[in-house]
């Protein structure tokens, strides 16, 4: 038992990723979000320098890849460093239902 979830569905209509958590719970995580998120080294330390803005208008997640202990997420602006581990993605889940909508639940339109 790993944590990973059940479910995982990539809806690019409405930019959202949807995890379903095998204690019931779901996550639903917009792709820009998501993107802002990544947890790579590069992007980790931009988000350290408060550059946060540097995600595009529209991105959406093209691709989604498992890899054992979370998932490789690709972007359409052909960002694909991000590994996002399912405690990660778990905890921005619970961020987006709680304080943190705008940048990680709402896809900006
Ligand atoms: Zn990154």
């Amino acid at each position: 038992m790993n944590g990973a979830p059940q479910v995982i569905r990539n809806a690019k209509a409405s930019a959202l990723l949807t995890l379903e958590w095998p204690d019931g719970q779901r996550s639903e995580l917009s792709h820009a979000g998501l993107r802002a998120a990544c947890p790579c080294s590069r992007c980790r330390a931009a988000r350290q320098r408060g550059a946060i803005g540097a995600v595009a208008h529209g991105v959406v997640l093209t691709a989604v890849q498992a890899q054992g202990y979370g998932v490789q997420l690709v972007f359409s602006d052909g960002h694909d460093r991000g590994i996002y581990p399912w405690q990660y993605l778990r905890e921005l889940g619970q961020r987006a239902g709680r304080d943190d909508k705008t940048l990680i639940f709402q896809a900006s339109s």
